[in-house]
Protein backbone atom coordinates (compact mmCIF):
# COMPACT_ATOMS: atom_id res chain seq x y z
CA UNK A 1 0.00 0.00 0.00
CA UNK A 2 1.57 3.38 -1.42
CA UNK A 3 0.07 5.28 1.41
CA UNK A 4 1.70 7.51 3.83
CA UNK A 5 0.49 6.47 7.15
CA UNK A 6 0.03 10.96 7.71
CA UNK A 7 0.08 12.17 11.06
CA UNK A 8 -1.52 15.37 11.93
CA UNK A 9 1.45 16.85 11.36
CA UNK A 10 1.78 15.77 7.78
CA UNK A 11 -1.28 17.73 6.55
CA UNK A 12 -0.83 21.48 6.21
CA UNK A 13 -2.96 22.93 9.13
CA UNK A 14 -6.26 24.46 6.93
CA UNK A 15 -6.50 21.33 5.09
CA UNK A 16 -6.29 18.89 8.18
CA UNK A 17 -8.97 21.52 9.62
CA UNK A 18 -11.62 21.03 7.01
CA UNK A 19 -10.69 17.04 6.57
CA UNK A 20 -11.23 16.33 10.23
CA UNK A 21 -14.85 17.36 9.97
CA UNK A 22 -15.82 15.30 7.58
CA UNK A 23 -18.64 13.12 9.07
CA UNK A 24 -16.99 9.00 8.65
CA UNK A 25 -19.73 7.91 6.57
CA UNK A 26 -19.70 5.86 3.57
CA UNK A 27 -21.24 5.37 0.35
CA UNK A 28 -20.76 2.13 0.01
CA UNK A 29 -23.48 0.21 0.14
CA UNK A 30 -26.02 3.05 -0.89
CA UNK A 31 -27.19 1.17 -4.06
CA UNK A 32 -28.01 3.53 -6.71
CA UNK A 33 -30.66 2.73 -9.42
CA UNK A 34 -30.00 4.41 -12.99
CA UNK A 35 -32.48 3.77 -15.51
CA UNK A 36 -31.78 4.00 -18.59
CA UNK A 37 -33.18 6.59 -20.88
CA UNK A 38 -34.64 5.56 -24.05
CA UNK A 39 -32.72 8.02 -26.10
CA UNK A 40 -33.41 6.40 -29.43
CA UNK A 41 -35.84 3.96 -30.88
CA UNK A 42 -32.89 2.53 -33.37
CA UNK A 43 -31.18 -0.61 -32.61
CA UNK A 44 -27.49 0.08 -31.89
CA UNK A 45 -26.32 -2.31 -34.89
CA UNK A 46 -28.30 0.00 -37.34
CA UNK A 47 -27.16 2.93 -35.07
CA UNK A 48 -23.67 1.61 -36.00
CA UNK A 49 -23.79 0.98 -39.91
CA UNK A 50 -25.78 4.28 -40.08
CA UNK A 51 -22.59 5.76 -38.48
CA UNK A 52 -20.46 4.05 -40.74
CA UNK A 53 -22.60 5.42 -44.06
CA UNK A 54 -21.83 8.69 -42.52
CA UNK A 55 -18.45 8.41 -42.17
CA UNK A 56 -18.05 6.74 -45.45
CA UNK A 57 -20.03 9.68 -47.56
CA UNK A 58 -18.32 12.25 -45.69
CA UNK A 59 -14.57 11.12 -46.75
CA UNK A 60 -15.80 10.69 -50.10
CA UNK A 61 -17.33 13.97 -50.39
CA UNK A 62 -14.85 16.04 -48.77
CA UNK A 63 -11.59 13.92 -48.86
CA UNK A 64 -10.02 12.29 -45.90
CA UNK A 65 -10.76 13.02 -42.07
CA UNK A 66 -8.26 14.59 -40.04
CA UNK A 67 -8.31 12.81 -36.67
CA UNK A 68 -9.43 15.49 -34.79
CA UNK A 69 -13.24 15.90 -36.74
CA UNK A 70 -12.94 11.63 -36.56
CA UNK A 71 -13.09 11.35 -32.55
CA UNK A 72 -15.79 14.92 -32.68
CA UNK A 73 -17.67 12.06 -34.55
CA UNK A 74 -17.49 9.19 -32.70
CA UNK A 75 -17.72 10.50 -29.85
CA UNK A 76 -19.95 13.36 -29.32
CA UNK A 77 -21.81 12.84 -32.99
CA UNK A 78 -25.25 13.97 -31.60
CA UNK A 79 -27.27 10.89 -32.80
CA UNK A 80 -24.17 7.97 -32.86
CA UNK A 81 -21.66 9.67 -30.25
CA UNK A 82 -20.18 7.43 -27.76
CA UNK A 83 -20.68 9.33 -24.96
CA UNK A 84 -24.39 10.15 -26.32
CA UNK A 85 -25.54 6.35 -26.44
CA UNK A 86 -23.98 4.69 -24.20
CA UNK A 87 -23.05 2.73 -20.67
CA UNK A 88 -19.72 4.16 -20.30
CA UNK A 89 -18.34 4.00 -16.86
CA UNK A 90 -18.20 1.12 -14.55
CA UNK A 91 -18.06 -2.23 -14.37
CA UNK A 92 -20.76 -2.94 -16.84
CA UNK A 93 -19.05 -0.08 -19.21
CA UNK A 94 -15.90 0.38 -20.96
CA UNK A 95 -14.10 1.86 -17.76
CA UNK A 96 -13.42 2.99 -14.64
CA UNK A 97 -13.04 6.13 -13.21
CA UNK A 98 -11.50 7.35 -9.63
CA UNK A 99 -14.53 8.83 -8.65
CA UNK A 100 -16.65 5.60 -9.17
CA UNK A 101 -13.94 3.61 -7.47
CA UNK A 102 -14.08 5.45 -4.17
CA UNK A 103 -16.20 8.61 -2.57
CA UNK A 104 -12.57 9.40 -0.79
CA UNK A 105 -11.72 11.03 -4.42
CA UNK A 106 -13.84 13.15 -4.37
CA UNK A 107 -14.59 14.06 -0.97
CA UNK A 108 -10.42 15.30 -0.92
CA UNK A 109 -10.92 17.25 -3.97
CA UNK A 110 -13.76 19.21 -2.47
CA UNK A 111 -11.26 19.86 0.84
CA UNK A 112 -8.86 21.28 -1.49
CA UNK A 113 -11.92 23.89 -3.31
CA UNK A 114 -13.08 24.67 0.27
CA UNK A 115 -9.17 25.25 1.44
CA UNK A 116 -8.49 27.39 -1.68
CA UNK A 117 -11.62 29.47 -1.24
CA UNK A 118 -10.41 30.23 2.45
CA UNK A 119 -6.63 31.02 1.10
CA UNK A 120 -8.74 33.57 -1.55
CA UNK A 121 -10.56 35.14 2.11
CA UNK A 122 -13.64 33.47 1.79
CA UNK A 123 -15.09 35.19 -0.81
CA UNK A 124 -18.92 35.34 -0.90
CA UNK A 125 -19.18 33.26 -4.02
CA UNK A 126 -17.75 30.46 -6.07
CA UNK A 127 -18.80 29.10 -8.48
CA UNK A 128 -17.57 25.24 -8.73
CA UNK A 129 -17.26 24.52 -12.66
CA UNK A 130 -16.70 20.90 -13.19
CA UNK A 131 -16.18 20.50 -17.01
CA UNK A 132 -17.15 16.83 -18.52
CA UNK A 133 -18.60 14.99 -15.01
CA UNK A 134 -20.14 11.83 -16.16
CA UNK A 135 -22.24 10.45 -13.99
CA UNK A 136 -21.63 13.13 -11.39
CA UNK A 137 -19.94 11.17 -8.63
CA UNK A 138 -17.38 13.25 -8.13
CA UNK A 139 -19.26 16.58 -8.27
CA UNK A 140 -22.15 14.75 -5.69
CA UNK A 141 -19.08 13.68 -3.18
CA UNK A 142 -18.20 16.85 -3.42
CA UNK A 143 -21.45 18.76 -2.33
CA UNK A 144 -21.64 16.14 0.39
CA UNK A 145 -18.68 17.60 1.82
CA UNK A 146 -19.46 21.66 1.26
CA UNK A 147 -22.83 20.77 2.69
CA UNK A 148 -20.83 20.04 5.77
CA UNK A 149 -19.40 23.51 5.89
CA UNK A 150 -21.97 26.03 6.38
CA UNK A 151 -20.56 29.11 4.84
CA UNK A 152 -19.25 27.70 2.41
CA UNK A 153 -21.94 25.51 1.29
CA UNK A 154 -23.70 29.07 1.36
CA UNK A 155 -21.13 30.80 -1.12
CA UNK A 156 -21.50 27.64 -3.87
CA UNK A 157 -22.78 27.46 -6.98
CA UNK A 158 -22.01 24.51 -9.47
CA UNK A 159 -21.87 24.76 -12.82
CA UNK A 160 -21.43 21.46 -15.22
CA UNK A 161 -20.04 21.86 -18.30
CA UNK A 162 -21.39 18.74 -20.34
CA UNK A 163 -22.14 17.93 -23.71
CA UNK A 164 -24.32 14.40 -23.50
CA UNK A 165 -27.82 14.55 -22.77
CA UNK A 166 -27.69 11.14 -21.42
CA UNK A 167 -24.69 12.39 -18.86
CA UNK A 168 -26.57 15.39 -17.95
CA UNK A 169 -29.62 12.56 -16.96
CA UNK A 170 -26.75 10.74 -14.67
CA UNK A 171 -25.67 14.28 -13.24
CA UNK A 172 -29.04 15.27 -12.15
CA UNK A 173 -29.97 12.22 -10.56
CA UNK A 174 -27.06 11.68 -8.33
CA UNK A 175 -27.17 15.53 -7.32
CA UNK A 176 -31.05 15.80 -7.13
CA UNK A 177 -31.56 12.33 -6.15
CA UNK A 178 -34.62 12.01 -8.36
CA UNK A 179 -35.00 9.85 -10.78
CA UNK A 180 -36.33 12.57 -13.19
CA UNK A 181 -37.52 12.07 -16.62
CA UNK A 182 -37.74 15.57 -17.00
CA UNK A 183 -35.41 16.76 -19.98
CA UNK A 184 -32.41 17.71 -19.11
CA UNK A 185 -30.77 18.22 -22.86
CA UNK A 186 -32.50 22.00 -22.50
CA UNK A 187 -29.46 25.26 -22.31
CA UNK A 188 -28.78 26.77 -19.07
CA UNK A 189 -31.11 24.40 -17.09
CA UNK A 190 -30.91 24.59 -13.03
CA UNK A 191 -32.01 22.77 -10.62
CA UNK A 192 -31.80 22.37 -7.10
CA UNK A 193 -29.00 19.71 -5.70
CA UNK A 194 -30.04 17.35 -2.41
CA UNK A 195 -27.36 19.62 -1.00
CA UNK A 196 -28.82 23.08 -0.86
CA UNK A 197 -27.07 24.77 -3.97
CA UNK A 198 -28.12 25.15 -6.98
CA UNK A 199 -26.43 23.08 -10.48
CA UNK A 200 -26.30 24.52 -13.75
CA UNK A 201 -25.75 22.54 -16.78
CA UNK A 202 -24.05 24.61 -19.91
CA UNK A 203 -22.53 22.63 -23.15
CA UNK A 204 -19.79 25.24 -23.55
CA UNK A 205 -17.41 27.04 -20.84
CA UNK A 206 -18.35 30.19 -22.38
CA UNK A 207 -21.58 29.60 -21.63
CA UNK A 208 -20.70 29.78 -17.54
CA UNK A 209 -21.02 33.06 -15.77
CA UNK A 210 -17.64 35.09 -16.00
CA UNK A 211 -17.42 34.93 -12.41
CA UNK A 212 -15.01 33.52 -9.68
CA UNK A 213 -14.80 30.37 -10.16
CA UNK A 214 -12.60 27.17 -9.46
CA UNK A 215 -12.40 24.39 -12.16
CA UNK A 216 -12.14 21.09 -11.95
CA UNK A 217 -11.34 18.94 -14.85
CA UNK A 218 -11.59 14.84 -13.89
CA UNK A 219 -10.34 12.98 -17.02
CA UNK A 220 -11.97 15.63 -19.59
CA UNK A 221 -9.02 16.39 -21.59
CA UNK A 222 -8.04 13.08 -22.77
CA UNK A 223 -11.27 12.82 -24.63
CA UNK A 224 -10.77 16.11 -26.37
CA UNK A 225 -9.83 15.96 -29.93
CA UNK A 226 -6.07 15.47 -31.64
CA UNK A 227 -4.27 15.85 -34.44
CA UNK A 228 -1.41 13.67 -35.03
CA UNK A 229 1.47 14.42 -37.33
CA UNK A 230 4.86 12.58 -38.62
CA UNK A 231 8.19 13.32 -39.84
CA UNK A 232 9.08 12.29 -43.06
CA UNK A 233 11.88 13.48 -44.38
CA UNK A 234 12.18 16.75 -42.34
CA UNK A 235 9.07 17.21 -42.94
CA UNK A 236 6.00 17.34 -41.27
CA UNK A 237 2.85 15.50 -42.64
CA UNK A 238 -0.66 14.91 -40.86
CA UNK A 239 -1.59 11.61 -39.89
CA UNK A 240 -5.54 11.22 -41.82
CA UNK A 241 -8.41 8.82 -42.07
CA UNK A 242 -9.69 7.09 -44.66
CA UNK A 243 -11.50 4.30 -46.41
CA UNK A 244 -10.01 0.83 -46.82
CA UNK A 245 -10.15 -1.12 -50.06
CA UNK A 246 -13.03 -3.37 -48.81
CA UNK A 247 -14.55 -1.35 -46.37
CA UNK A 248 -13.59 0.21 -42.56
CA UNK A 249 -11.02 2.82 -42.03
CA UNK A 250 -7.26 3.28 -42.12
CA UNK A 251 -5.19 5.68 -41.58
CA UNK A 252 -2.97 7.58 -44.31
CA UNK A 253 -0.53 10.24 -44.54
CA UNK A 254 -0.87 13.13 -46.00
CA UNK A 255 1.32 13.98 -49.11
CA UNK A 256 3.29 17.08 -47.96
CA UNK A 257 2.21 19.57 -45.12
CA UNK A 258 -1.63 20.14 -44.27
CA UNK A 259 -2.71 23.77 -43.12
CA UNK A 260 -3.40 21.48 -39.89
CA UNK A 261 0.51 20.48 -39.95
CA UNK A 262 1.22 24.34 -40.61
CA UNK A 263 -0.95 25.66 -38.22
CA UNK A 264 -0.45 23.68 -34.55
CA UNK A 265 3.30 22.78 -34.85
CA UNK A 266 4.66 25.96 -33.64
CA UNK A 267 5.51 24.81 -30.26
CA UNK A 268 7.41 21.78 -31.50
CA UNK A 269 10.97 22.96 -31.51
CA UNK A 270 13.92 21.50 -34.57
CA UNK A 271 15.48 20.10 -31.74
CA UNK A 272 12.33 17.71 -30.78
CA UNK A 273 13.64 14.36 -31.29
CA UNK A 274 10.09 13.09 -31.78
CA UNK A 275 8.85 12.07 -35.06
CA UNK A 276 5.18 11.75 -34.00
CA UNK A 277 3.29 13.98 -31.70
CA UNK A 278 -0.24 14.76 -30.95
CA UNK A 279 -1.83 18.35 -30.59
CA UNK A 280 -4.92 19.51 -28.75
CA UNK A 281 -5.63 23.06 -30.19
CA UNK A 282 -8.63 23.06 -28.15
CA UNK A 283 -7.63 21.50 -25.05
CA UNK A 284 -5.01 24.74 -25.51
CA UNK A 285 -8.30 27.04 -25.90
CA UNK A 286 -9.87 25.43 -23.36
CA UNK A 287 -7.10 25.96 -21.00
CA UNK A 288 -6.39 29.19 -22.18
CA UNK A 289 -10.05 30.18 -21.39
CA UNK A 290 -9.93 29.33 -17.79
CA UNK A 291 -6.46 30.94 -16.96
CA UNK A 292 -8.02 33.95 -18.46
CA UNK A 293 -10.84 33.91 -16.03
CA UNK A 294 -8.81 33.43 -13.29
CA UNK A 295 -6.44 36.28 -13.52
CA UNK A 296 -9.36 38.46 -14.28
CA UNK A 297 -11.76 36.77 -11.94
CA UNK A 298 -9.62 34.91 -9.43
CA UNK A 299 -10.48 31.12 -8.77
CA UNK A 300 -8.19 28.42 -9.39
CA UNK A 301 -8.52 25.50 -11.52
CA UNK A 302 -7.52 21.39 -10.77
CA UNK A 303 -6.77 19.19 -14.01
CA UNK A 304 -6.05 15.40 -13.23
CA UNK A 305 -5.83 13.06 -16.70
CA UNK A 306 -3.24 10.48 -17.09
CA UNK A 307 -0.69 11.93 -19.71
CA UNK A 308 2.86 12.95 -20.64
CA UNK A 309 5.42 15.96 -20.39
CA UNK A 310 5.00 16.66 -24.60
CA UNK A 311 7.61 13.44 -24.56
CA UNK A 312 5.37 10.76 -26.06
CA UNK A 313 4.40 9.98 -29.35
CA UNK A 314 1.70 7.52 -30.33
CA UNK A 315 -1.01 7.70 -27.54
CA UNK A 316 -4.31 7.23 -29.41
CA UNK A 317 -5.87 3.90 -28.69
CA UNK A 318 -9.68 2.60 -27.94
CA UNK A 319 -11.27 1.02 -25.01
CA UNK A 320 -13.94 -1.11 -24.80
CA UNK A 321 -15.37 -3.44 -22.16
CA UNK A 322 -11.96 -2.18 -19.88
CA UNK A 323 -9.30 -3.53 -22.61
CA UNK A 324 -7.33 -1.37 -24.95
CA UNK A 325 -9.86 -1.69 -28.67
CA UNK A 326 -8.77 -0.90 -32.12
CA UNK A 327 -9.68 2.84 -32.10
CA UNK A 328 -10.47 2.56 -35.70
CA UNK A 329 -12.88 -0.55 -36.05
CA UNK A 330 -16.72 -0.42 -34.97
CA UNK A 331 -16.45 3.29 -34.67
CA UNK A 332 -19.01 4.61 -31.99
CA UNK A 333 -18.73 1.45 -29.76
CA UNK A 334 -15.86 2.31 -27.94
CA UNK A 335 -14.43 5.21 -26.20
CA UNK A 336 -11.62 7.07 -27.76
CA UNK A 337 -8.34 8.83 -25.47
CA UNK A 338 -5.06 10.02 -26.21
CA UNK A 339 -2.80 10.81 -23.29
CA UNK A 340 -2.55 14.56 -22.14
CA UNK A 341 0.85 16.83 -23.04
CA UNK A 342 0.71 19.21 -19.40
CA UNK A 343 3.82 20.75 -21.01
CA UNK A 344 1.40 22.16 -23.71
CA UNK A 345 -1.42 22.84 -21.34
CA UNK A 346 1.02 24.98 -19.37
CA UNK A 347 2.66 26.82 -22.20
CA UNK A 348 -1.46 27.54 -23.20
CA UNK A 349 -1.74 28.86 -19.59
CA UNK A 350 0.08 32.42 -20.64
CA UNK A 351 1.44 34.76 -18.29
CA UNK A 352 -1.03 35.78 -16.14
CA UNK A 353 -1.27 32.87 -14.20
CA UNK A 354 0.56 30.08 -11.99
CA UNK A 355 0.87 26.65 -12.62
CA UNK A 356 1.68 23.79 -10.11
CA UNK A 357 2.54 20.29 -10.91
CA UNK A 358 1.91 18.13 -12.30
CA UNK A 359 2.34 16.05 -9.44
CA UNK A 360 1.35 12.46 -9.56
CA UNK A 361 -2.04 11.36 -7.92
CA UNK A 362 0.05 9.57 -5.52
CA UNK A 363 1.53 12.68 -4.25
CA UNK A 364 -1.39 14.74 -4.42
CA UNK A 365 -3.91 12.63 -2.77
CA UNK A 366 -1.00 11.53 -0.07
CA UNK A 367 -0.87 15.62 0.56
CA UNK A 368 -4.12 15.70 1.08
CA UNK A 369 -4.33 13.12 3.84
CA UNK A 370 -6.23 9.98 2.29
CA UNK A 371 -4.43 7.67 4.88
CA UNK A 372 -6.38 10.49 7.63
CA UNK A 373 -9.72 10.12 5.18
CA UNK A 374 -9.20 5.34 5.14
CA UNK A 375 -8.60 5.77 8.91
CA UNK A 376 -12.00 7.37 9.82
CA UNK A 377 -14.19 5.74 7.44
CA UNK A 378 -12.41 2.45 8.44
CA UNK A 379 -13.44 2.37 12.00
CA UNK A 380 -17.01 2.94 10.93
CA UNK A 381 -17.16 -0.17 8.25
CA UNK A 382 -17.62 -4.39 8.51
CA UNK A 383 -14.97 -6.23 8.03
CA UNK A 384 -16.49 -6.63 4.31
CA UNK A 385 -16.41 -2.26 3.78
CA UNK A 386 -13.02 -2.64 4.67
CA UNK A 387 -11.43 -5.00 2.11
CA UNK A 388 -13.39 -2.70 -0.62
CA UNK A 389 -11.95 0.53 0.86
CA UNK A 390 -8.19 -0.52 0.99
CA UNK A 391 -8.29 -2.09 -2.37
CA UNK A 392 -9.86 0.92 -3.93
CA UNK A 393 -7.26 2.99 -2.23
CA UNK A 394 -4.43 0.37 -3.75
CA UNK A 395 -6.07 0.98 -6.85
CA UNK A 396 -5.79 4.75 -6.88
CA UNK A 397 -2.48 5.15 -5.28
CA UNK A 398 -0.37 2.02 -6.46
CA UNK A 399 2.40 3.10 -8.80
CA UNK A 400 1.59 0.45 -11.09
CA UNK A 401 -2.24 1.32 -11.05
CA UNK A 402 -3.13 4.54 -11.22
CA UNK A 403 -1.04 6.27 -8.71
CA UNK A 404 1.74 7.42 -11.39
CA UNK A 405 0.20 7.16 -14.61
CA UNK A 406 -2.62 10.12 -13.14
CA UNK A 407 -1.48 13.58 -12.94
CA UNK A 408 -2.39 16.62 -11.04
CA UNK A 409 -2.05 20.07 -12.49
CA UNK A 410 -3.48 23.25 -11.01
CA UNK A 411 -3.60 26.78 -11.84
CA UNK A 412 -3.92 30.06 -9.72
CA UNK A 413 -3.29 33.74 -9.88
CA UNK A 414 0.13 34.84 -10.76
CA UNK A 415 0.13 36.70 -7.52
CA UNK A 416 -0.50 33.64 -6.00
CA UNK A 417 2.21 33.44 -2.82
CA UNK A 418 2.02 29.75 -1.58
CA UNK A 419 1.96 26.09 -2.74
CA UNK A 420 -1.78 24.70 -2.93
CA UNK A 421 -1.99 21.46 -0.97
CA UNK A 422 -1.25 18.32 -2.75
CA UNK A 423 1.28 20.06 -4.72
CA UNK A 424 4.08 20.30 -2.47
CA UNK A 425 6.80 17.03 -2.90
CA UNK A 426 5.72 13.96 -0.12
CA UNK A 427 8.55 12.35 1.56
CA UNK A 428 6.63 8.76 2.27
CA UNK A 429 8.55 7.41 5.62
CA UNK A 430 6.45 4.56 6.02
CA UNK A 431 5.58 3.26 3.34
CA UNK A 432 4.52 -0.17 2.77
CA UNK A 433 4.65 -2.72 0.34
CA UNK A 434 1.91 -3.30 -2.03
CA UNK A 435 -0.13 -6.81 -1.68
N1 LIG B 1 -15.12 13.19 -15.15
C1 LIG B 1 -15.85 11.96 -15.25
C2 LIG B 1 -16.14 11.55 -16.69
C3 LIG B 1 -15.01 11.52 -17.67
S1 LIG B 1 -15.49 11.00 -19.30
C4 LIG B 1 -15.14 10.87 -14.50
O1 LIG B 1 -13.95 10.99 -14.28
O2 LIG B 1 -15.77 9.88 -14.12
C5 LIG B 1 -15.66 12.47 -20.20
C6 LIG B 1 -16.88 13.31 -19.89
O3 LIG B 1 -16.80 14.48 -20.71
C7 LIG B 1 -18.25 12.70 -20.18
O4 LIG B 1 -19.16 13.20 -19.24
C8 LIG B 1 -18.57 13.24 -21.58
O5 LIG B 1 -19.94 13.21 -21.88
C9 LIG B 1 -18.01 14.64 -21.48
N2 LIG B 1 -17.58 15.26 -22.73
C10 LIG B 1 -16.91 14.70 -23.75
N3 LIG B 1 -16.62 15.62 -24.69
C11 LIG B 1 -17.12 16.80 -24.26
C12 LIG B 1 -17.12 18.13 -24.78
N4 LIG B 1 -16.57 18.41 -25.95
N5 LIG B 1 -17.71 19.10 -24.05
C13 LIG B 1 -18.27 18.83 -22.84
N6 LIG B 1 -18.29 17.58 -22.29
C14 LIG B 1 -17.72 16.58 -22.99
Amino acid sequence: MHVCAMSRRNIRGLTWSVISRLSGVNRLGRRRHYFKRELCTQEPQDLKQLFMRHLTSRIKANGPLSVAEYMKEVLINPVTGYYINNEVFGQSGDYITSPEITQMFGELIGVWCIHEWQQMGKPEKLQIVELGPGKGTLAADMMRVFSQFKEFNKAVSLHLVEVSPTMRQRQSEALTGVMTPEDTSVDNLTQKTKYGPEVHWHRFLEQVPNERSCFIAHEFFDVLPIYKFQKKDGEWHEILLDIKEGGGLRFIMSRGPTTNSKAFLTHISDSDERDHVEVSPESGTTIQKMSERIWDQGGRALIIDYGHDGTKTDTFRGFKDHKLYDPLENPGSADLTADVDFSYLKRCCGEDVKTFGPVTQNNFLNGMGIGVRLQVLMQNADDNTRKVLMESVRRLMHPREMGEAFKFLAIAPKDTGYVPPGFSPITCHNEQKSK
